[in-house]
């Protein structure tokens, strides 16, 4: 059974507190949403999970069974079983899926000699063009092809723990159906693909909508807004959050603060997987 704690967790970018103290526990199988307007700070949440360039922690703790994840690089965030499936997936021209997974499964100690075909079968599974797997990962996919590709790669890996920012954006209803059953049966025991029976995966899925709600049953959902966690529930408050809107849900003193603006980050594009498209 693996455990991801955040414990009280405070961060910021150049200055500015986004997150002010968030407390959440994501265990094995276990699926958790996190909802929440535009701007509240989900991928904030995301990104200093697995430690996005650019992010201050200001306070708190983030752990995976115990090891202090803040502590770590990316690459050892991931191999320690952390994996999120990005808001904008990066294009990375002149890099095959099939080559960045089998340099990922050999990371892992993984027998790599049967990626292709396990890709393959993933493809199959939730409907990605084949062809796909073999041109350079992202460029010139559409924004459903690049979400396809996301989840497919979530799958081929087997994280303990998966981070979905807005799985849904970019996907029509039929891809939606296809990738968040694909991900709720991973939060199901299955294989390892080491010959080992291991625990569903437990994920975070930070949505807009209800929508993706309906196939990846949630366990508990959390509503985000302007940093703070100010409501959970169960699956129900997804729905009622549908019904109602984010208003219901404001969080105190709102009205003072003025939209802030997002200022321009100079992080160096090459090296932020994370950058959205400019
Ligand atoms: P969400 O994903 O919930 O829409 P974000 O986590 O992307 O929200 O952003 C939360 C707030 O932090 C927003 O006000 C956004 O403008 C600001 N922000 C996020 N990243 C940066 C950044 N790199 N530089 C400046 N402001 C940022
Ligand atoms: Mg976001």
């Amino acid at each position: 059974m693996t455990v991801l704690e955040i414990k009280g967790l405070r961060a910021g970018v150049e200055g500015r507190e986004i997150l002010n103290g968030i407390d959440l526990v994501v265990r094995s199988g276990e699926v958790h949403a996190v909802m929440g307007p535009n701007g509240a700070g989900k991928s904030t949440l995301s990104g200093v999970i697995l430690g996005r360039p650019g992010y201050e922690v200001l306070g708190g703790s983030v752990t995976l069974d115990g090891e202090d994840v803040l502590a770590m690089t990316t690459p050892e965030r991931a191999l320690a079983g952390l994996h999120l499936v990005m808001q904008y997936p990066t294009e990375v021209p002149g890099v095959r899926l099939v080559d960045a997974m089998v340099e990922a499964f050999v990371a892992r100690g993984r027998d790599a000699s049967d990626v292709a075909r396990l890709l393959g079968d993933e493809a199959a599974t939730i409907g990605f063009d084949e062809k796909l797997l073999v041109r350079s990962l992202n460029v010139d996919f559409s924004g459903g092809e690049k979400k396809r590709n996301e989840t497919l790669q979530l799958a081929a890996l087997v994280p303990k723990v998966a981070i979905l920012d807005e799985l849904d954006s970019g996907l029509d209803i039929d891809a939606l159906r296809a990738c968040a059953r694909r991900i709720e049966a991973l939060t199901e025991p299955h294989p390892d693909g080491l010959g080992d029976t291991v625990d569903g995966v437990g994920v975070l899925a930070i949505t807009h909508y209800a929508r993706l709600l309906t196939e990846l049953r949630p366990d508990a959902v959390h509503i985000l807004v302007k940093g703070r966690m100010v409501a959970q529930g169960g699956p129900e408050l997804a729905d009622q959050l549908e019904a109602d809107g984010y208003a219901a849900f404001a969080a105190d003193g709102d009205e003072a603060d003025a939209a802030p603006t997002r200022a321009p980050r100079d992080l160096g594009t090459l090296d932020d997987l994370f950058a959205p498209p400019s």
